[in-house]
């Protein structure tokens, strides 16, 4: 489709950018207003109409990164992720949307659809089989997320087009967690790639925002719906988002090797029951993994044993922050009992095999060597305070 395509980080670093006419400097002018001369120009450009010339600049990066036509900014992975299923569902429509899902579009579906009247059934696990047996005749959308969020589970890409196909339904992916380096989904034929922009994109935990990326024919209708909905994203977080990914091909393979290492680490650990990360030959999915990404993610999560207090290994870490986000350069960990998935019963919890002891683990780009020897110390600090209270 498109024989001038770039390698990753000449995608990453170049295209799309405003060419500076007026001083030739080295990046993309930025240029904030949100009123541009009427008369005499064909394009209406607004900052809700999502084509103000730094816009226009990242759409392109994201679209080629993606490998497809076109792209959209939004100010939220979440108004990317509700504005496309919107444009793709009315009342009376169905969607099969898979059961592990991050804690936001759960949310979205459940406390919002009812009311616009739009059905949904979740599936009871992440095989092909299992999206089929809820599509029914009003089914409109499959969606789909993966690696998953806690446990990294992958779903298959093929056999999710081949049913999209069969029942010609719309496919949309979440990619936030393998990224546009990791995985480019539109090759496996899935419609629709959304990005919460907020975490690999940004990457330094300090932008929020959201992407979409299609067929021009998809995102035509998809912005349709946005320039009503209002989800832009303000220019001068376009322009630092831009800025941004022009590292994320150099930061992701960082994080993708990192991770692994740690992977390998961890799994041989006594004090760690269990490593979860598509990358390590035991993970149940591994031979999927491997046929359809790039590259295994920065994203992990492990369990630690029972003797030591999930709470206090958190406490315990000196460089690895406890944080509610991910995919920054730094490291971050979170316990999703306690925090994405506290709401559900405990029963629900066991069910999706995310246990008390379940830390999800986001590496950044840290020298490996010094990661391992913070969770050491961790581990032998709660050891030592464990042996001290018993005798
Ligand atoms: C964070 C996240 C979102 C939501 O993105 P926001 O930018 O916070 O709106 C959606 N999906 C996944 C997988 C995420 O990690």
């Amino acid at each position: 489709m498109n024989q001038e395509r770039k390698g990753l980080n000449t995608i990453c670093t170049h295209v799309g950018e405003v060419e500076d006419k007026q001083f030739k400097g080295a990046t993309s002018p930025l240029f904030m207003s949100s009123s541009y001369a009427f008369q005499d120009v064909d394009v209406k450009r607004y900052p809700r109409y999502f084509n103000t010339p730094n816009q226009e600049a990242l759409c392109k990066k994201v679209a080629a990164l993606e490998h497809v036509e076109a792209g959209l900014i939004f100010g939220s992975g979440m108004a990317a992720i509700s504005t496309s299923l919107m444009a793709f569902l009315k009342a009376g429509d169905h969607i099969v949307l898979q059961n592990a899902l991050y804690g936001g579009t759960f949310n979205l579906v459940r406390e919002e659809f009812e009311k616009f009247g739009i059905e949904y059934s979740f599936t009871e696990g992440l095989r092909p089989e299992d999206f089929e047996a809820k599509i029914k005749d009003n089914t409109k959308v499959l969606y789909i997320e993966t690696p998953s969020n806690p446990l990294l589970r992958i779903t298959d890409l093929k056999a999710i087009t081949a049913l999209s196909k069969k029942y010609s339904l719309i496919s949309m992916i979440d990619n936030t967690f393998a990224s546009p380096v990791n995985q480019n989904p539109a090759d496996f034929g899935i419609d629709i790639v959304i990005h919460s922009a907020t975490k690999y994109m940004g990457g330094h935990s300090d932008i929020c925002a959201g992407a979409v990326a299609s067929t021009e024919e998809y995102i035509e209708r998809i912005f349709q719906l946005a320039k009503n909905f209002g989800g832009s994203l303000s220019d001068q977080t376009v322009w630092l988002l831009e800025r941004s990914m022009k590292t994320m091909g150099l930061r992701v393979k960082a994080q993708n090797k990192n991770a692994q290492r740690l992977a390998e680490y961890l799994d041989k650990h006594n004090d760690i029951s269990a490593v979860y990360y598509p990358g390590l030959a035991s993970h149940p999915d591994h031979a999927l993994a491997k046929s359809q990404m790039l590259g295994f993610g920065g994203m992990l999560s492990f369990e630690l044993n029972e003797a030591i207090d999930a709470s206090l290994f958190q406490k315990s870490l000196r460089l690895i922050k406890p944080s509610m986000s991910l995919a920054g350069v730094e490291s971050t960990v979170i316990s999703p009992t306690q925090t994405s998935h506290a709401l559900m019963s405990a029963d629900e919890r066991d069910r999706q095999g995310i246990r008390d002891g379940l830390i999800r683990f986001s590496v950044g780009i840290e020298e490996p060597e010094d990661l391992i020897a913070d969770i050491e110390q961790a581990i032998q600090k709660i050891k030592v305070q464990a042996t001290i209270t018993t005798h």
